[in-house]
């Protein structure tokens, strides 16, 4: 690294702060603290003047890669430009200084944006209520998943069955496995699409619903979605809409019409809110009327002329998260939605399928498609070609980092071998995205002609390759005094796995 540890620069005795005299009686500590809750000893704390804090965290900053800093085509996260007017309208003290246990006669504003954005999502997803709580997609997802169980609980059946597609994401399985059901998969056709026949035969009186995401995560749409939705239902169970990328049909379609009884949105994807790093997310979810009784309380409402948080909902599945959802994504959002109307937002999604579409056309004679055909806001192309120079898909990925790009997904979905799963949204132009290709074609002759290039790759990075199963699986993120720190990193172990989803 470039940078040293803030530690590292630490000096005894600099200080970020003066503060004049004591003018005040001093207090014992222990009136104030109770003793077990006092420390023994001084907390070990870098020690540094307020430009060295800045300067150290600025140069942090220029290290990591960004959406304001270049093209992100990262499938299925949809990276797109977050508008800075969000930025302007949530930094308003009226939204941003207001505090959750205020009376709610105080903040009536605040519950008016919520109201309203739920009932922005609605009409953009086809649903009847909405609610804000949860703190990303995998949330929603979990969420939308009690209300399926309390449902079926509801009317005396006990429904243990999710049915996902083996290309659905990863976070699907995942919550199906948290609320305690068994994860049935349904396969794939040889178009892409999910198996029809196959979902028939594993529908029965278990299911408790099937989980899709259309466009598929192989970028495709899923035209036989009614016919599926009606397979369900017929058998009883709930049709469960992964909405996490609206980006290709927001404007244009909605999973409400096409049978869907539940939907996460993922407001930091389609809504331009930040995913921050690892920090707040928004995933809503919305249901049919016949399950809004089920949402997580308190539900703001309007009533008679006043917005109010409604906690008296006897069948609610409880809280999902403490107060209200991230608040400040609902903001940008909602700032997104209005700007944007509803013309706005549907040509965002025929710009979002042009450009993926576009990319395609571009690549696919190198990379080819792994289910040929239009695709929708995102594409999958393999790098199997790149195999025989001895260049894997990973190695294309790092060696993007040298040609001023960061990766798309690759190894995603994990039915397409050497995937590489691109979404270059509505918000690059043409410019941008020729640049991208040609670099993809670049490497594509660089593994031909010099593969040591690409597989050793990246060249300009501030480090090389991370181990990036054991920084998941073994976060060694802690300074110790002393310097006794565990060996920094270990070469690659050269596994497949999904990076970017
Ligand atoms: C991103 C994504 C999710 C999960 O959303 P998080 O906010 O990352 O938890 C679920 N499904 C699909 C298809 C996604 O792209």
């Amino acid at each position: 690294m470039t940078e040293p540890l803030i530690f590292e620069l630490s000096s005894p005795g600099r200080k970020a702060y003066s503060l004049p005299a004591l003018d005040v009686p001093e207090v014992p500590l222990t009136e104030l603290i109770p003793e077990p809750y006092l420390r023994k000893t001084p907390a070990q704390l870098p020690e540094l003047s307020e430009p060295d804090v800045v300067r150290h965290f600025t140069h942090l900053s220029k290290l990591n890669y960004s959406i304001d800093s270049g093209f992100y085509p990262l499938g299925s996260c949809t990276m797109k430009y977050n508008p800075k007017i969000n930025e302007v309208a949530v930094s308003q003290p009226g939204w941003k200084d207001i505090h959750p246990l205020q009376a709610q006669s105080t903040v009536q504003g605040a519950l008016r944006l919520m109201v309203e954005l739920q009932e922005l999502l609605a009409a953009i997803s086809g649903m009847d209520a909405f609610t804000l709580q949860p703190a990303a997609g995998a949330h929603g997802e979990l969420t939308g998943l009690f209300i399926i169980q309390a449902y079926h609980r509801a009317r005396g059946e006990m429904r243990d069955q999710i049915i996902a597609p083996n290309s659905s994401h990863g976070t699907n399985p995942a919550s199906a496995a948290m609320i305690g059901a068994q994860l049935v998969t349904v396969g794939t056709d040889e178009r892409g699409r999910v198996n029809i026949e196959e979902l028939r035969s594993l529908v029965n009186e278990r299911t408790a619903a099937l989980m899709l995401t259309n466009p598929s995560t192989l970028g495709l749409f899923e035209e036989d979605v009614v016919e599926m939705a009606d397979i369900v239902h017929r058998a009883g169970g709930l049709m469960y809409y992964d909405g996490a990328n609206m980006n290709a049909i927001m404007g244009v379609a909605r999973p409400g019409d096409m049978g869907f009884d539940v939907v996460h949105l993922n407001l930091h994807k389609t809504f331009t809110t930040p995913h921050g790093g690892g920090g707040p997310g928004a995933g809503p979810v919305g249901v049919k009327q016949f399950l809004a009784g089920y949402l997580p309380v308190p539900v703001p409402t309007r009533r008679d002329g006043v917005y109010i948080l409604d906690a008296d909902r006897p069948e609610s599945i409880g809280k999902v998260r403490s107060f209200y959802g991230n608040f400040g994504m609902l903001v940008r959002a909602f700032t997104y939605i209005r700007r944007m109307g509803s013309d706005g937002l549907g040509q965002v999604s025929r710009d979002a399928v042009l450009a993926a579409n576009y990319v395609r056309a571009r690549l696919n004679d190198l990379y080819p498609q792994a289910y040929p055909g239009t695709n929708m806001h995102e594409v999958v192309l393999s790098g199997r070609g790149l195999r025989e120079h001895g260049v894997r898909t990973l190695d294309l990925a790092k060696r993007l980092m040298d040609y001023g790009f960061h990766s798309p997904t690759v190894y995603f979905p994990l039915i397409v071998d050497e995937a590489l799963m691109i979404e270059p949204t509505e918000t690059e132009n043409k410019d941008t995205l020729d640049a991208f290709v040609d670099a993809m074609r670049a490497i594509a002759a660089e593994a031909e002609v010099n593969p040591e290039v690409v597989t050793s790759a990246p060249h300009s990075a501030p480090v090389g390759r991370l181990d990036e199963a054991r920084a998941a699986r073994k976060p060694n993120l802690r300074w110790r005094p002393g310097g006794d720190q565990e060996p920094a990193q270990v070469p690659p172990a050269g596994e497949e796995k999904p990076l970017g989803v």
